[in-house]
């Protein structure tokens, strides 16, 4: 039985929420098996003396100037340094841009099973058990590999990120990285940021049922921010443009787990459902009684939804007060 790998992931500075949620599943699954963690950057000892605090448990370290942006060349080879001085049986990478580029490169140059957009890893009698959704979401499959190892990429959101405290600590990997073949020029971050869907409690989504863009800060928007929670969409409104990429829930979008998600004027479209399926509690308001999204919903509310959304918002104001 070998160890478990976390890579994880450091955006402006600190270990993303998403490498926590890899930590958890490593707890989870561990039975035995001794967690490391990776951590790669320019100033990130300190992350990396943090996390191992947190759930990474023992913790290496690359911490160069050369580390400070993504560099798909040095960053292969400093995992598979890592994978030499741990020998993992599983090494779990962020289903993120910069994951699904390293991540099946370090299995390759590893010749080890690949394992992508994995959203559960089980331990059943010692062998690791892989969730995975394929055709689209319309089925999970359960994968059990043959080899003694894997890489695995894991969607962020899918599970909740280790909370508490751990015992590891962190040291300095020695590595030879060489020299990157591309050159980092410029992160461009879109312009209306500030919107992580992953992160949200509660996500009022509406769909092509709004009908017009200006119908989202009339209907959508204010029960959101009634509920202290975010507001999302399904993929033909950003296609129209009505609301940037981020706000976009499915399998071209972000995959969510909120503990409420209210779907307003959304058929139901088996990639939509991907990303919102494993919401704790769903309500959908729909005019049509046979939309789709009712299959999921926990309750389902046939209706208009411009008659049903200000009443709602109305309500849930009158009960907070
Ligand atoms: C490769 C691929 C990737 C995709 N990725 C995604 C993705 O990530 N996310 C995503 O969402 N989609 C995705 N899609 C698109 C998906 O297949 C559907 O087309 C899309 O989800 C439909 O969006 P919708 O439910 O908003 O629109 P529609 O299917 O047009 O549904 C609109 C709904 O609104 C209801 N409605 C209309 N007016 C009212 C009213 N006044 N009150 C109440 N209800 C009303 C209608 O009854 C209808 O059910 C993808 C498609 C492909 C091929």
């Amino acid at each position: 039985m070998g160890s478990i790998l976390v890579v994880a992931e450091i955006q402006k500075g600190v270990v993303r929420e998403a490498s926590y949620e890899l930590a958890a599943l490593a707890h989870k699954v561990a039975g035995g098996r001794p967690i490391h963690s990776l951590v790669l950057g320019s100033g990130v000892s300190g992350e990396a003396e943090s996390f191992a605090k947190k759930g990474g448990g023992q913790v290496l370290y690359i911490d160069r100037p050369e580390l400070a942006s993504y560099s798909v060349d040095l960053y292969t080879r400093a995992i598979r340094a890592a994978v030499e001085a741990t020998s993992p049986e599983l090494v779990l990478i962020s289903n993120t841009p910069s994951g699904w580029d390293v991540a099946p490169r370090v299995a390759a140059a590893l010749d080890c099973a690949y394992l992508s957009d994995v959203f559960s890893v089980d331990s059943e009698g010692g062998k690791l058990v892989f969730t995975r959704r394929v055709f689209n979401g319309k089925l999970d499959a359960r994968v059990v590999t043959k080899a003694d190892r894997a890489v695995a990429t894991v969607q962020p959101g899918a599970t909740a990120a280790f909370q508490g405290a751990s015992d590891g600590a962190a040291k300095a990997l020695d590595a030879d990285l060489g020299t990157a073949r591309a050159k980092f020029v410029e992160t461009r971050v879109s312009e209306s940021k500030g919107v992580d869907l992953t992160k949200a409690d509660v996500i009022v989504s509406g769909g092509r049922g709004l009908g017009a863009p200006e119908k989202f800060p009339e209907f959508v928007k204010p029960l959101a921010d009634a509920l202290g929670g975010a507001m999302g969409a399904s993929r033909p409104v950003v296609d129209a443009g009505w609301l940037p990429h981020e706000y976009q829930v499915g399998s071209s979008g972000q995959v969510v787990t909120p503990k409420l998600y209210i779907a307003c004027g959304i058929s139901g479209a088996i990639q939509h459902l991907v990303g919102m399926k494993g919401s704790n509690y769903i309500i959908a308001i729909n005019k049509d009684p046979d939309a789709p999204i009712f299959e999921v919903a926990n309750l389902g509310v046939v209706a208009d939804l411009f008659e049903v959304l200000p009443k709602l918002t109305a309500a849930v104001k009158a009960a907070k007060g």
